[in-house]
């Protein structure tokens, strides 16, 4: 195939996803990393230090890119396939080699330095400066300082390393897909929420071609998938089942072809190489080199700090389990497979009401009305629905949609629902699909993706959401709002980009609070039968269930930080423990249960080893502390004095949705809030306080 036709060197309008297909990829990739090396070195000839001479070429040199890798690690993500990732490994060694070779380009970084020590500097805006400043940082991270025998070094660690991640991500992916238990005794199904039901018997269906699984009837097909392992935990009676794919699940991607037990120590063996050659003592120094945490001490002091306020309640949660399977006739100790069982039971026993109580009330398209509401209240834009099928969208339950502004189009993103085991990474995303930028074809508004992994509609009924899918969604959507609200005219900057990670989580956990504000969660509910809003009742019951073993689950991520930094800071792959000691210890410690000896969670800690949370997965709390200060800057305006909510939406929409990546994120924070953050919000909201 030839770069003729290829929809992958398309440069306007959307992305064709619709199009692509895996022998695109690598003929297109070849011919702009071609044109692309082409641009760099007339650049380091005729480099001026100048924002016109030097910044403005860059933006041009990555539209290409935007249009073509971007859209191929997104259907990586959502349309994965042998043929695809072959392609995709076949480019990304080259395409690796060239963006170092630009970070690596010593007479742009000159330029760069130049720019930043001349004259011209004051007459650059905020955004441009740090733009500049970024770029020098990271040319500084990817070893532009580096010569001879050490940068050959450092760029052979950082091919392998990509290699690593990808086949670490690939292991978790295969070893998930590969697992399935079958049930075909209805007996054993008995207590089973009909969404299970539902799913595991579509399950069994798609994967033997088997029209005649029912919800009622069975087989049903149980697999590590989260909307079918999850639920399964918490409802399935038979003990001995529940241990089999608990034990599944601990053990995921540590045996056999899939083992990801050998990437793990040859990963933290060569980041922490590469730490040294940039002069950096350990690999969590480089890491925090550029977050909003000063330093590794800051890290350790607010966990120290979360952890003291929750491991009390956290064993007080366990000791209540415990006592009501004693109750319950179970004679043998709680173990590993019984705490979600039994903290299910307690909570139905305690609030009364179950996930399939709710999922009525919570059809799809009446969430996103009340979310669209909501972003209308607090930011002053409208949401409209847009024709998918012109969006060229890669699956027939791709929606689309666009943001509007005064009535004017700022920004457009894609919503992909449900979950796809067989082609769709787990979880729940948002990412870019095209950049705020200001460029010679004009300014481009910003597109971006939201993906979830929600229960799929099954027969005529639209899906019906849980609770914590509700959640995710306003999550991912507050991603997408500092994506797509940024007012930010150069790429480095717009949007997320240049945000710090652990500032990353600020918007979209603040987004998840709205939740639990009646009017705004009553408003978006309808029952899909009778059109019926949420009881009272039932929403009192989601506001007390909040705290539910809040404490267990603050220490559950907090024990997930604390291995993650100390695997980064003083694990020696050399020692005398193994990463798998590390994890045991500390989880040991943090929880109210030894783990299994078997247990290999770092496995499939992709997080970690396969994305961008290395020496960061403390960012998910430090970035709560800043949202839940956030939302109580409008729990202090009065939530239900709807003026005071817009004055102090649109002081957020300016601040930190508009601004991203452009300011230090302290100095944005404290522009919106008019102070330093507090973690009295956090530990209030989470009920960890006396007050
Ligand atoms: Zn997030």
């Amino acid at each position: 195939m030839s770069t003729e036709n290829n929809p992958l060197l398309v440069q306007e309008g959307l992305p064709r996803y619709d199009e692509i297909t895996p022998e695109h990829v690598e003929p297109a990739i070849d011919s702009l990393l071609e044109q692309a090396e082409a641009r760099i070195a007339e650049l380091e000839q005729n480099a001026e230090s100048t924002w016109d001479g030097l910044l403005k070429p860059f933006e041009e040199i990555d539209i290409p890119f935007a249009y073509a890798w971007g859209p191929v690690s997104h259907l990586l993500s959502v349309k994965n396939s042998d043929a695809l990732r072959q392609a995709h490994e076949a480019v990304l060694p080259k395409v690796i080699a060239f963006g170092l070779r630009v970070q690596q380009s010593r007479p742009l970084y000159d330029a760069l330095c130049a720019l930043r020590d001349g004259d011209g500097w004051n007459a650059l805006d905020r955004a441009q400066q740090r733009c500049v400043k970024l770029k020098i940082r990271d040319a500084e991270q990817a070893g532009v300082g580096l010569e001879g025998e050490e940068k050959e070094r450092f760029n052979e660690i950082a091919r392998e390393l990509s290699q690593l991640s990808t086949d670490f991500s690939n292991h978790v992916l295969d070893a998930t897909k590969a697992y399935e238990l079958i049930i075909r005794d209805q007996s054993e199904t008995e207590g089973w929420p009909t969404s299970l039901r539902q799913v595991a018997a579509q399950s069994y269906a798609q994967a033997n071609e088997d029209t005649d699984a029912s919800p009622d009837e069975g087989p049903w097909r149980i697999t590590l998938d989260f909307p079918s392992f999850m639920p399964f935990m918490q409802h399935h009676r038979v003990r001995a089942q529940r241990e089999a794919i608990y034990r599944a699940h601990v053990g995921r991607a540590s045996a056999g072809e899939w083992d990801n037990s050998p990437l793990i120590d040859r990963i933290l063996t060569l980041r922490k190489e590469q730490s040294t050659l940039l002069g950096f003592s350990c690999y969590a120094d480089r890491s925090l080199a550029s977050k909003m945490a000063p330093d590794t001490a800051a890290v350790e002091q607010m966990i120290a700090e979360l952890k003291s306020a929750s491991d009390g309640p956290m064993r007080a949660d366990f000791a209540e389990i415990e006592a009501l399977a004693r109750e319950n006739g179970q004679e043998t100790p709680l173990l590993h497979w019984d705490t979600g069982f039994w903290s299910e039971r307690l909570r139905e026993a305690r609030f009364d009401y179950t996930d399939d109580q709710l999922r009525p009330y919570f059809p799809l398209p009446k969430v996103l009305d009340g979310l669209f509401g909501l972003s209308e209240r607090l930011f002053g834009i409208q949401i409209e629905r847009a024709d998918a099928s012109t969006a060229h969208p890669w699956h027939a339950n791709v929606q689309y949609f666009h943001v509007l502004r005064n009535d004017q189009l700022i920004a457009s993103f894609y919503l992909d629902p449900y979950s796809r085991p067989a082609e769709k990474r787990g979880g729940a995303w948002m990412n870019d699909c095209l950049n705020r930028r200001q460029s010679e074809r004009g300014l481009q508004l910003p597109v971006v993706h939201l993906v979830c992994n929600g229960t799929p509609p099954v027969g005529d009924t639209p899906s019906l959401m849980s609770f914590s899918e509700v959640e995710t969604l306003f999550h991912e959507f507050g991603h997408g709002l500092q994506g797509m609200l940024t007012t930010i005219d150069y790429a480095e900057v717009s949007g997320l980009n240049g945000v710090e990670w652990d500032a990353v989580e600020i918007a979209s956990q603040f987004m998840e609070n709205w939740c639990y504000h009646k009017p705004t969660l009553i408003g978006m509910t309808g029952h899909v039968e009778t059109g019926e809003p949420l009881p009272d009742d039932l929403f009192e019951k989601i506001v007390a269930a909040r705290t539910f073993q809040s404490g267990t689950q603050m220490m559950r991520q907090l024990a997930f930080g604390q291995t993650d930094l100390l695997l980064h800071t003083s694990y020696d792959p050399k020692g005398e423990e193994n990463v798998f000691d590390v994890e045991h210890r500390v989880v040991g410690e943090m929880s109210a249960l030894q783990p299994l000896p078997e247990s290999r969670f770092l496995c499939a800690f992709s997080h970690i080893f396969a994305g961008g949370y290395a020496a960061g997965y403390y960012s998910y709390k430090w970035s709560e502390v800043l949202s839940a200060d956030a939302f109580a800057a409008f729990e202090e305006a009065g939530l239900d004095d709807e003026s005071a909510v817009a004055e102090t939406g649109a002081r957020f929409r300016d601040t930190i949705l508009a601004l991203g990546g452009s300011r230090a994120p302290m100095d944005i924070y404290r522009d919106f809030r008019g102070r330093a953050p507090s973690t009295e919000a956090l530990l209030r909201h989470n009920g960890l306080t006396d007050a």
